[in-house]
């Protein structure tokens, strides 16, 4: 039987459904149809990049068509590729997602950097560095730096309890349990520090901005983790004095900011006694994504 024009069945050949799904997706205004038609597929047939490439001839078995049918009808209603997976990686390593989770961005990698660069350079105290993440969501920003600095302890906070339980399996996955811990408060208010590091990634969306936001984003990710309220800085308001009070001296916050922010954020990180000692960091966009400020020991 020949393949029909639309939906996938176990006349195709996996090679030949990955370009059916891409043209599909690519008639839809998808924006990354080739490669979010290879994930897919990847993942409807449980294949890598590599098992795609060198059964690319084979035929679809029906369970198999089924499944990427219902993941192309997903995608085709502008759900995230990595909503659809449950997954995302992030600063290479594999993160589960959930609904309460924001799905990490590359962007925010720039923040992860920032901070590790700041953390290589400056002579933060002791043999085990203390890290916070505000709004940990998955877990993202802070289970990349307690990767990348094998002796540091962390602890994440969120509002959502949904979010932490993801976070801590992530954390378990990754094999940092032991190094993390996770807490629900607003912001840092259960934390009492001093912390050497401070990260966060705040909702930082003006309001009124939500709803032109692409639909991937305003329908699939928690509003929770992109409302900034009116002018889109209530979380910087309210986190940047919480986490000036509980940095050790010589510690840095590190903050992700959204598109035209970073000096305003400055801005706020210099009113509350915090020293900003170098420009922000551009994402790959050439976007100032990460804000960073130093506590001067006294
Ligand atoms: N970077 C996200 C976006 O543009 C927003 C995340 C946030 O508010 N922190 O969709």
């Amino acid at each position: 039987m020949a393949p029909l024009a639309t939906g996938f069945d176990s006349g195709h050949s996996i090679e030949s459904a990955r370009r059916a799904l891409a043209a599909r997706l690519q008639s839809a205004g998808i924006e990354e149809p080739a490669l979010d038609a290879r994930l897919l597929v990847g993942a409807a047939l449980r294949l890598d990049l590599t098992g795609i490439v060198t059964q690319a001839a084979r035929q679809l078995t029906p369970e198999e068509a089924a499944r990427l049918e219902a993941y192309a009808q997903r995608r085709l209603a502008h759900e995230p590729v990595a909503r659809i997976l449950g997954a995302r990686e992030f600063w290479g390593l594999p993160f589960q997602l959930s609904e309460a989770t924001l799905v990490p961005r590359p962007d925010t990698e720039t923040v992860v950097e920032l901070a590790l660069e700041i953390f290589r350079e400056a002579t933060i105290s002791g043999p085990r560095p203390r890290i916070a993440d505000i709004g940990t969501g998955s877990g993202a920003i802070l289970l990349a730096l307690l990767h990348e600095i094998p002796d540091a302890f962390g602890v994440g906070t969120d509002l959502s309890l949904s979010a932490l339980n993801t976070a801590r399996s992530n954390a378990a996955a990754l094999g940092l349990a032991g190094r993390s811990g996770f807490v629900a408060c607003s912001y840092a208010a259960a934390l009492r520090g001093p912390f050497d590091l401070i990260v966060s990634n705040p909702p930082y969306i003006p309001s009124g901005e939500i709803p032109k936001l692409s639909l991937d984003v305003r329908e699939h990710d928690p509003h929770l983790a992109l409302d900034g309220g009116n002018d889109g800085y209530d979380a910087y308001r309210a986190l940047i004095p919480q986490a000036a009070e509980r940095l050790a001296p010589g510690g840095a916050l590190i903050v992700e900011a959204g598109q035209g922010q970073a000096r305003d954020i400055e801005t706020l990180m210099t009113a509350a006694a915090l020293s900003v000692d170098r420009p922000p960091r551009a994402d790959l966009a050439g976007i100032p994504r990460a804000v960073s400020a130093r506590k001067m020991p006294s």
